[in-house]
């Protein structure tokens, strides 16, 4: 098999058909072996049986793994990866935001050599807060961990065999798969993509769902937010130090604390103390949180059905 596409569907309803008709139509051009594995991540509308008719219609290319429950985009993936049998992995957005048409470039840029191909998009289509956000993280990732990409969300992407195998061998809970195939990837590199506006339905992130996501990259990725907090704590610390032998030099030698003055001044300060130690505690929650999940070690997700897959689950 030359080529596995994997697209994780949640409700998408509206957008499958279209979907599948693009798809089919760019890969049967390519002149090469390939196979689409979808995902259904628990949806409650009717895209499940698209998808299920969707195997029938073509059953020569196209194979279902049916979730019991919704489990997020990224766990949706690690499950189709299990099963691929392609040479060459490619993964795609249910939502025509990712154009089909696209697959072509990135094969190319896979037969150059690249080991892992990222799509970013040139003009992206998202609302202006999404996008503002997105530049933040884009900040944090690049100075606090070394992946080095210009769009880590654009999940219109291709890798080869031995960056999905590397990925699926992490046991992980909370992943982020851009992010760690770049760090799977001996010779990464970026294509510029086109980028459509959803046409059908909305995201399915919504506030709550993208910062948990923006906070799993970070922490997956480095311990450096903890190390700002030590570091923060230890000058902080220093400073309070200063602060102490300056009053008890008044006491001592002036006999005096000064009028009672700056009481709220000390409460500014306190207040912000306090804050920055609230954050911390709820930062080492992340990471005790993601350590918790591995530990518990429950199954990753738990599929209904299969549609398509031989004995081996290929
Ligand atoms: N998706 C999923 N499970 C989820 C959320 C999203 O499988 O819990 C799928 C969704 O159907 C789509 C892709 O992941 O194919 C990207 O989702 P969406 O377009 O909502 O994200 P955005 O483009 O806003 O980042
Ligand atoms: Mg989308």
């Amino acid at each position: 098999m030359d080529v596995s596409v994997v697209i994780p569907v949640y409700n998408e309803e509206g957008n499958l058909r279209h979907l599948f008709d693009r798809l089919c139509k760019t890969m049967d051009s390519l002149g090469r072996s390939w196979e689409v594995i979808f995902v259904n991540d628990g949806s409650k509308d009717s895209s499940g049986e698209m998808l299920r008719g969707f195997c029938a219609e073509r059953p020569d290319v196209v194979k279902l793994v049916d979730f019991n429950g919704n489990y997020g985009q990224h766990t949706a993936i690690i499950a189709a990866f299990e099963r691929t049998a392609g040479d060459v992995i490619v993964t795609l957005d249910a939502d025509l935001q990712n154009p089909p048409e696209e697959i072509a470039n990135l094969l190319a840029k896979i037969d150059e050599g690249c080991d892992s191909v990222g799509g970013y998009r040139k003009q992206r289509e998202d609302t202006a807060l999404r996008r503002y956000c997105s530049k933040i993280v884009n900040f944090a990732r690049d100075k606090m961990t070394n992946i080095r990409m210009k769009d880590q969300g654009c999940m219109l992407r291709a890798y080869k065999r031995n960056v999905v195998d590397a990925i699926l061998k992490t046991n992980e809970r909370s992943l982020f798969i851009p992010a760690l195939a770049y760090t799977f990837s001996s010779n990464p590199a970026e294509i510029e993509v086109e980028h459509a506006a959803r046409e059908v339905g909305e995201s399915k992130y919504n506030m709550y769902k993208l910062i948990r996501l923006n906070f799993d990259l970070i922490t997956g990725f480095t311990i450096m937010p903890l190390q700002l907090f030590t570091l923060f704590g230890f000058l902080s610390s220093i400073g309070s130090l200063g602060l102490v032998v300056i009053l008890l030099f008044r006491r001592i030698f002036l006999f005096s604390e000064g009028e009672a003055e700056g009481v709220f001044t000390l409460f500014a300060i306190l207040f912000f103390l306090i804050s920055v130690a609230i954050v911390g505690i709820g930062l080492i929650g992340e990471y005790v949180g993601r350590i918790y999940q591995v530990v518990q070690s429950r199954p990753k997700y738990v599929i209904k059905e299969t549609i398509g897959f031989d004995k081996n689950g290929k």
